[in-house]
């Protein structure tokens, strides 16, 4: 008998594989797909790393996740300046004054500043939801240009009925500065991320195309502790209800050109076109090769039986995960732990931390 079963095996499962090999357990890894590694696994082609999920650009602020993830792989300098594509207009992002001077073609923080406090007048109160949120912290202009449209077809839903914290992962800034993000660290690991998984799985037994849940009555007796990271309405049969997903489809080409679109990432703001972003990957890695592949990112409706990429955190969801966390935890010898199992919207070191601490209550507790 194994001392863990670990059901998925992205950032959390592996994780807390690692962990617990290095604590002395004994590990089973099972993985319904034909690979390790989760969503941040990448297949390569002409030695170029494609985010086979969608792009995952590694970024934290947390001190002790950065040096963990580099004792496996080391970062390249990779910085996230993606650009928005509004009907053939560019304009960069995240909101900063280069956007600001694009959008109004001012030159000073103080003029960018007069305009959205113009703007964000129609907002009286407490923003109760995305599009209010949106437009009390950059105004009109640009939650309709460079919002409205994007987030409207990655959520499948109005910006009225979306909570509000979706729109506060992005920095609004008044310098000319067009770094996506706001953290200490930055990178994608040199090599591609199924160096980070390998490296935090080497030893460990693992076995892909395993789907648990159809075969649980055969692992029973496994092990003494079940860590699961799948979808927690999925575990329980959905018997109080079904939790709501987006999905995302991809569609892949190999160009016979050298760079594409001269950037990692491309958002399509406006609604009428169908995709929400175009990768062109080999940016994450400065590749240099004679050809090149772009992703195009369309969001979906999730049905059963599809990949689930996001939780929609808005309240009726919110709730039924509730209910769901309440049977989870009177689960004897089961943990559940991740993006699918929490049903939160984590980015990659959050997850990391989150496995960690779960490894070390568990493990050293
Ligand atoms: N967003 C937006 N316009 C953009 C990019 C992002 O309105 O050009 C909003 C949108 O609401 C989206 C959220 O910011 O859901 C987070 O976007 P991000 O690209 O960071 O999410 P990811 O899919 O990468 O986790």
């Amino acid at each position: 008998m194994y001392d863990y079963l670990v059901v998925g095996s992205g950032l959390f499962g592996a994780v807390f594989a690692h962990e617990a090999k290095q604590a002395g357990k004994s590990v089973l890894v099972l993985e319904r797909r034909a690979h390790a590694g989760g969503n941040v696994y990448c297949e390569q082609k002409d030695g170029i790393n494609i985010h086979k999920y969608g792009a995952h650009i590694f970024h934290t602020s947390y001190e002790d996740v950065w040096q963990y993830v580099n004792q496996f792989v080391t970062f390249n300098n990779f910085i996230n300046s993606p650009v928005a594509n509004y009907q053939g207009h560019l304009y960069n992002l995240p909101f900063n004054m280069n956007t600001f001077r694009e959008l109004w073609d001012i030159v000073t923080p103080a003029q960018a500043k007069a305009i959205i406090a113009e703007q964000r007048k129609v907002i009286t109160g407490e923003p109760r939801n995305l599009e209010e949120q949106a437009i009390s912290l950059v105004g009109t202009d640009i939650y309709t240009k460079l919002i409205k449209g994007y987030t409207e077809k990655q959520w499948g839903r109005s910006c009225t009925e979306l909570p509000s914290f979706i729109i506060k992962r992005l920095p609004v800034r008044y310098t000319f500065d067009n770094n996506y993000f706001n953290d200490r660290y930055q990178g994608i690991p040199v090599g591609g991320y199924n160096k980070l998984i390998e490296a935090l799985l080497e030893g460990i037994e693992v076995r892909t195309g395993v789907d648990y849940l159809r075969e649980r009555a055969a692992y029973r007796d496994t092990a003494k502790t079940v860590v699961y990271t799948g979808s927690i309405d999925k575990y329980f049969d959905y018997k109080l209800g079904q939790l709501e997903y987006r999905g995302l489809r991809f569609e892949t080409e190999r160009l016979e050109e050298e760079n594409h679109q001269g950037v990692a990432v491309v958002n399509y703001t406006e609604r009428e076109v169908p995709y929400t972003r175009i990768i062109e990957h080999k940016h994450f890695e400065f590749g240099t090769q004679p050809v090149t592949y772009i992703t195009r990112e369309y969001p979906a409706d999730w049905k059963r039986g599809e990949e689930a990429y996001y939780p929609v955190n808005n309240a009726r969801n919110q709730e039924l995960y509730a209910q769901y966390a309440a049977l989870a935890q009177a689960e004897n010898h089961v943990v559940f732990g991740g993006r699918l199992a929490e049903y939160k919207y984590y980015d990659m070191d959050d997850v990391i931390k989150s496995a960690l601490e779960c490894a070390k209550a568990h493990l050293h507790g």
